[in-house]
Protein backbone atom coordinates (compact mmCIF):
# COMPACT_ATOMS: atom_id res chain seq x y z
CA UNK A 1 0.00 0.00 0.00
CA UNK A 2 1.11 3.35 -0.35
CA UNK A 3 2.51 5.17 2.57
CA UNK A 4 0.50 7.09 5.12
CA UNK A 5 1.85 10.74 3.64
CA UNK A 6 0.68 9.80 0.19
CA UNK A 7 -2.10 8.56 1.25
CA UNK A 8 -3.21 12.28 3.18
CA UNK A 9 -2.21 13.85 -0.16
CA UNK A 10 -4.81 12.20 -2.00
CA UNK A 11 -7.28 12.98 -0.22
CA UNK A 12 -8.05 9.12 1.85
CA UNK A 13 -8.83 8.91 5.52
CA UNK A 14 -6.56 6.45 7.07
CA UNK A 15 -8.28 6.45 10.46
CA UNK A 16 -11.30 4.97 9.87
CA UNK A 17 -11.91 1.58 8.15
CA UNK A 18 -13.13 1.41 5.10
CA UNK A 19 -15.21 -1.55 3.51
CA UNK A 20 -13.40 -1.81 0.26
CA UNK A 21 -10.24 -2.26 1.58
CA UNK A 22 -11.12 -4.60 4.26
CA UNK A 23 -12.56 -6.45 2.03
CA UNK A 24 -9.63 -5.84 -0.05
CA UNK A 25 -7.43 -7.49 2.75
CA UNK A 26 -9.85 -9.99 3.53
CA UNK A 27 -9.12 -11.61 -0.30
CA UNK A 28 -5.44 -11.18 -0.11
CA UNK A 29 -4.84 -7.77 -2.19
CA UNK A 30 -2.64 -4.71 -1.26
CA UNK A 31 -4.48 -1.75 -0.69
CA UNK A 32 -5.66 -1.59 2.90
CA UNK A 33 -4.20 0.47 5.39
CA UNK A 34 -3.34 -0.58 9.47
CA UNK A 35 -7.25 0.18 10.63
CA UNK A 36 -8.64 -2.07 8.19
CA UNK A 37 -6.65 -4.81 8.77
CA UNK A 38 -7.33 -4.26 12.49
CA UNK A 39 -11.25 -4.04 11.62
CA UNK A 40 -11.22 -7.11 9.37
CA UNK A 41 -9.07 -8.57 12.01
CA UNK A 42 -11.95 -8.17 14.65
CA UNK A 43 -14.66 -9.09 12.12
CA UNK A 44 -12.21 -12.54 11.50
CA UNK A 45 -12.23 -13.09 15.21
CA UNK A 46 -15.86 -13.89 15.73
CA UNK A 47 -15.95 -14.75 12.18
CA UNK A 48 -13.37 -17.51 10.75
CA UNK A 49 -14.15 -17.92 7.75
CA UNK A 50 -14.84 -14.09 6.71
CA UNK A 51 -12.12 -15.14 4.06
CA UNK A 52 -14.14 -17.88 2.55
CA UNK A 53 -17.08 -16.20 2.55
CA UNK A 54 -15.02 -13.37 0.64
CA UNK A 55 -14.03 -15.90 -2.02
CA UNK A 56 -16.77 -17.09 -2.46
CA UNK A 57 -18.93 -14.10 -2.58
CA UNK A 58 -16.40 -13.13 -5.83
CA UNK A 59 -16.82 -16.53 -7.18
CA UNK A 60 -20.89 -15.98 -6.71
CA UNK A 61 -20.11 -12.15 -8.88
CA UNK A 62 -18.32 -14.01 -11.85
CA UNK A 63 -20.97 -16.99 -12.32
CA UNK A 64 -23.75 -14.57 -11.84
CA UNK A 65 -22.01 -12.40 -14.51
CA UNK A 66 -21.80 -15.18 -17.06
CA UNK A 67 -25.09 -16.02 -16.84
CA UNK A 68 -26.65 -12.44 -17.52
CA UNK A 69 -24.04 -12.40 -20.08
CA UNK A 70 -24.44 -15.44 -21.49
CA UNK A 71 -27.82 -17.34 -20.60
CA UNK A 72 -30.11 -13.85 -20.51
CA UNK A 73 -28.33 -12.25 -22.97
CA UNK A 74 -27.43 -8.73 -20.67
CA UNK A 75 -25.28 -6.34 -22.40
CA UNK A 76 -25.62 -3.92 -19.99
CA UNK A 77 -24.23 -3.37 -16.18
CA UNK A 78 -25.38 -1.04 -13.45
CA UNK A 79 -22.56 -2.14 -10.65
CA UNK A 80 -23.36 -0.28 -7.02
CA UNK A 81 -20.59 -1.16 -4.48
CA UNK A 82 -17.80 -1.83 -6.98
CA UNK A 83 -15.19 -2.06 -4.52
CA UNK A 84 -11.42 -2.03 -5.10
CA UNK A 85 -9.80 -3.36 -8.65
CA UNK A 86 -9.57 -7.43 -8.29
CA UNK A 87 -9.15 -10.50 -10.58
CA UNK A 88 -11.96 -10.73 -13.11
CA UNK A 89 -14.52 -7.65 -12.43
CA UNK A 90 -17.80 -7.37 -14.40
CA UNK A 91 -16.57 -5.97 -17.45
CA UNK A 92 -13.96 -8.43 -17.73
CA UNK A 93 -16.11 -11.78 -17.21
CA UNK A 94 -19.05 -9.52 -19.19
CA UNK A 95 -16.70 -8.67 -22.06
CA UNK A 96 -14.73 -11.95 -22.69
CA UNK A 97 -18.13 -13.56 -23.42
CA UNK A 98 -19.68 -10.65 -25.53
CA UNK A 99 -17.26 -7.50 -25.69
CA UNK A 100 -19.89 -5.09 -26.45
CA UNK A 101 -21.15 -4.67 -22.97
CA UNK A 102 -21.00 -1.82 -20.88
CA UNK A 103 -20.49 -1.54 -17.46
CA UNK A 104 -21.34 1.39 -15.33
CA UNK A 105 -19.48 1.05 -11.77
CA UNK A 106 -20.67 3.35 -9.06
CA UNK A 107 -19.08 3.69 -5.43
CA UNK A 108 -18.80 5.82 -2.36
CA UNK A 109 -15.35 5.75 -1.46
CA UNK A 110 -12.53 8.18 -2.69
CA UNK A 111 -10.11 4.85 -2.87
CA UNK A 112 -11.92 3.23 -4.84
CA UNK A 113 -12.48 6.28 -6.70
CA UNK A 114 -7.99 6.47 -7.04
CA UNK A 115 -7.88 3.10 -8.30
CA UNK A 116 -10.68 3.64 -10.66
CA UNK A 117 -8.65 3.77 -13.83
CA UNK A 118 -7.80 -0.35 -13.44
CA UNK A 119 -11.63 -0.69 -13.91
CA UNK A 120 -11.72 1.40 -17.27
CA UNK A 121 -9.63 -0.02 -19.23
CA UNK A 122 -12.38 -2.41 -20.94
CA UNK A 123 -12.76 -3.66 -24.66
CA UNK A 124 -13.15 -1.24 -27.02
CA UNK A 125 -16.47 -2.59 -28.45
CA UNK A 126 -17.94 -2.09 -25.33
CA UNK A 127 -17.95 0.79 -22.66
CA UNK A 128 -17.31 1.53 -18.70
CA UNK A 129 -17.51 4.33 -16.97
CA UNK A 130 -16.74 4.98 -13.18
CA UNK A 131 -18.67 7.22 -10.99
CA UNK A 132 -18.55 8.02 -7.46
CA UNK A 133 -22.32 8.26 -5.51
CA UNK A 134 -24.55 6.74 -2.68
CA UNK A 135 -26.57 3.57 -2.85
CA UNK A 136 -28.77 5.44 -0.67
CA UNK A 137 -29.67 8.05 -2.77
CA UNK A 138 -30.78 6.10 -5.95
CA UNK A 139 -31.93 9.40 -7.76
CA UNK A 140 -28.82 10.56 -8.65
CA UNK A 141 -26.74 7.98 -9.52
CA UNK A 142 -29.76 7.36 -11.99
CA UNK A 143 -29.72 10.34 -13.47
CA UNK A 144 -26.18 10.80 -13.70
CA UNK A 145 -24.49 12.10 -16.81
CA UNK A 146 -22.30 9.78 -17.02
CA UNK A 147 -24.44 6.73 -16.29
CA UNK A 148 -26.85 8.57 -19.18
CA UNK A 149 -24.05 8.79 -21.79
CA UNK A 150 -22.73 4.90 -20.63
CA UNK A 151 -26.43 2.98 -20.74
CA UNK A 152 -29.56 2.60 -22.59
CA UNK A 153 -32.52 2.62 -19.64
CA UNK A 154 -34.63 1.81 -22.57
CA UNK A 155 -32.90 -1.57 -22.94
CA UNK A 156 -32.37 -4.60 -20.53
CA UNK A 157 -29.80 -3.79 -17.36
CA UNK A 158 -28.05 -6.20 -15.15
CA UNK A 159 -28.59 -3.99 -11.58
CA UNK A 160 -25.60 -6.09 -9.65
CA UNK A 161 -25.64 -5.22 -6.11
CA UNK A 162 -22.65 -7.59 -4.45
CA UNK A 163 -22.52 -7.43 -0.87
CA UNK A 164 -23.12 -4.01 -0.86
CA UNK A 165 -26.65 -3.99 0.84
CA UNK A 166 -25.68 -5.00 4.18
CA UNK A 167 -24.03 -1.27 4.41
CA UNK A 168 -27.64 0.06 4.40
CA UNK A 169 -28.58 -0.53 8.13
CA UNK A 170 -32.00 -1.13 9.05
CA UNK A 171 -34.95 -3.54 8.85
CA UNK A 172 -36.80 -2.76 5.30
CA UNK A 173 -34.30 -0.03 5.02
CA UNK A 174 -32.76 -1.78 1.49
CA UNK A 175 -36.06 -2.31 -0.31
CA UNK A 176 -37.29 1.20 -1.53
CA UNK A 177 -34.02 1.33 -2.96
CA UNK A 178 -33.92 -1.29 -4.42
CA UNK A 179 -37.15 -0.57 -5.98
CA UNK A 180 -36.78 3.09 -6.99
CA UNK A 181 -33.71 1.36 -9.45
CA UNK A 182 -35.52 -1.26 -10.41
CA UNK A 183 -38.57 1.50 -11.10
CA UNK A 184 -36.16 2.87 -13.69
CA UNK A 185 -35.49 -0.29 -15.64
CA UNK A 186 -37.24 -2.12 -18.54
CA UNK A 187 -38.72 -5.35 -18.71
CA UNK A 188 -36.32 -8.24 -19.17
CA UNK A 189 -33.88 -6.43 -16.66
CA UNK A 190 -32.52 -8.31 -13.84
CA UNK A 191 -31.51 -8.04 -10.35
CA UNK A 192 -28.10 -9.60 -8.80
CA UNK A 193 -27.70 -9.41 -5.34
CA UNK A 194 -25.44 -10.93 -2.58
CA UNK A 195 -26.08 -9.76 1.34
CA UNK A 196 -24.90 -10.75 4.78
CA UNK A 197 -27.38 -12.91 6.72
CA UNK A 198 -26.76 -15.23 9.81
CA UNK A 199 -29.96 -17.17 9.50
CA UNK A 200 -27.22 -20.29 8.89
CA UNK A 201 -26.10 -19.88 12.36
CA UNK A 202 -27.33 -20.48 15.37
CA UNK A 203 -30.22 -18.27 17.03
CA UNK A 204 -27.79 -16.53 19.28
CA UNK A 205 -26.13 -15.22 16.26
CA UNK A 206 -28.70 -11.78 16.47
CA UNK A 207 -27.55 -11.45 19.73
CA UNK A 208 -23.42 -11.61 18.78
CA UNK A 209 -24.51 -9.35 15.98
CA UNK A 210 -26.10 -6.83 18.05
CA UNK A 211 -23.25 -6.56 20.29
CA UNK A 212 -20.93 -6.13 17.66
CA UNK A 213 -22.91 -3.51 15.81
CA UNK A 214 -23.46 -1.79 19.27
CA UNK A 215 -19.71 -1.61 20.21
CA UNK A 216 -18.67 -0.80 16.33
CA UNK A 217 -17.15 -4.25 15.90
CA UNK A 218 -18.82 -4.60 13.00
CA UNK A 219 -20.88 -2.13 10.53
CA UNK A 220 -22.25 -5.44 8.64
CA UNK A 221 -26.42 -5.69 9.17
CA UNK A 222 -27.85 -8.30 8.81
CA UNK A 223 -30.70 -9.58 6.62
CA UNK A 224 -33.03 -12.91 7.15
CA UNK A 225 -33.82 -14.87 3.99
CA UNK A 226 -37.44 -13.42 4.27
CA UNK A 227 -36.60 -9.59 3.73
CA UNK A 228 -33.72 -10.86 0.98
CA UNK A 229 -36.69 -11.95 -0.80
CA UNK A 230 -38.71 -9.51 -0.45
CA UNK A 231 -35.84 -7.44 -2.43
CA UNK A 232 -36.95 -9.59 -5.41
CA UNK A 233 -40.88 -8.90 -4.71
CA UNK A 234 -42.36 -8.76 -8.42
CA UNK A 235 -39.50 -10.02 -10.24
CA UNK A 236 -39.09 -14.39 -11.48
CA UNK A 237 -36.26 -15.33 -9.51
CA UNK A 238 -34.02 -17.85 -11.12
CA UNK A 239 -32.94 -21.31 -10.16
CA UNK A 240 -32.08 -21.97 -7.65
CA UNK A 241 -33.66 -19.15 -6.26
CA UNK A 242 -32.16 -17.59 -2.76
CA UNK A 243 -29.37 -19.40 -1.31
CA UNK A 244 -26.07 -19.10 -0.27
CA UNK A 245 -23.72 -17.69 -2.72
CA UNK A 246 -21.57 -20.41 -2.52
CA UNK A 247 -24.44 -22.73 -3.73
CA UNK A 248 -26.15 -20.57 -6.39
CA UNK A 249 -25.24 -22.14 -9.37
CA UNK A 250 -21.78 -23.74 -8.39
CA UNK A 251 -22.34 -27.58 -9.73
CA UNK A 252 -20.31 -26.11 -12.40
CA UNK A 253 -17.59 -25.96 -10.31
CA UNK A 254 -17.14 -29.44 -9.13
CA UNK A 255 -14.85 -29.32 -5.29
CA UNK A 256 -14.20 -27.69 -2.43
CA UNK A 257 -17.54 -25.77 -1.41
CA UNK A 258 -17.55 -24.45 2.10
CA UNK A 259 -21.42 -24.74 4.29
CA UNK A 260 -24.26 -22.24 4.02
CA UNK A 261 -22.65 -20.50 7.89
CA UNK A 262 -19.16 -20.58 6.62
CA UNK A 263 -20.23 -18.21 3.78
CA UNK A 264 -23.20 -16.77 5.76
CA UNK A 265 -24.08 -14.82 2.47
CA UNK A 266 -27.13 -14.97 0.72
CA UNK A 267 -27.16 -14.55 -3.49
CA UNK A 268 -29.93 -14.76 -5.86
CA UNK A 269 -30.78 -13.52 -9.40
CA UNK A 270 -34.25 -12.40 -10.58
CA UNK A 271 -36.14 -11.48 -13.66
CA UNK A 272 -37.96 -8.03 -13.55
CA UNK A 273 -40.98 -9.06 -15.74
N1 LIG B 1 -19.29 -5.67 -5.10
C1 LIG B 1 -17.91 -6.05 -4.82
C2 LIG B 1 -17.31 -5.28 -3.62
C3 LIG B 1 -18.03 -5.49 -2.30
S1 LIG B 1 -17.26 -4.58 -0.97
C4 LIG B 1 -17.86 -7.54 -4.59
O1 LIG B 1 -18.87 -8.11 -4.21
O2 LIG B 1 -16.82 -8.14 -4.79
C5 LIG B 1 -18.53 -3.38 -0.65
C6 LIG B 1 -18.34 -2.09 -1.44
O3 LIG B 1 -19.52 -1.31 -1.27
C7 LIG B 1 -17.18 -1.23 -0.96
O4 LIG B 1 -16.39 -0.88 -2.05
C8 LIG B 1 -17.84 0.00 -0.35
O5 LIG B 1 -17.08 1.18 -0.52
C9 LIG B 1 -19.14 0.04 -1.13
N2 LIG B 1 -20.22 0.76 -0.43
C10 LIG B 1 -20.59 0.65 0.87
N3 LIG B 1 -21.61 1.46 1.14
C11 LIG B 1 -21.91 2.12 -0.02
C12 LIG B 1 -22.86 3.12 -0.38
N4 LIG B 1 -23.73 3.59 0.51
N5 LIG B 1 -22.87 3.56 -1.66
C13 LIG B 1 -21.99 3.08 -2.57
N6 LIG B 1 -21.07 2.14 -2.28
C14 LIG B 1 -21.01 1.67 -1.03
Amino acid sequence: MTGRDEALAMGLDTSTAHPARRYNYWLGGKDHFAVDRESGDRIAAAFPTVRTAARQNREFLKRATGFLTRVAGIRQFLDIGTGLPTAENIHEVAQAIAPESKIVYVDNDPMVTSHARALLSGDPRGATTYLEADLREPEKILAHPQLRQTLDLGQPVGLMLIAVLHFVHGTGAATPIVRHLLGALPAGSYLVVSAATLDFHPPEGAAIQEAMLADGRTDVWARSRAEIADLFDGLELVEPGIVAVSDWRAETEPGFRPSPAEVALYGGVGRLG
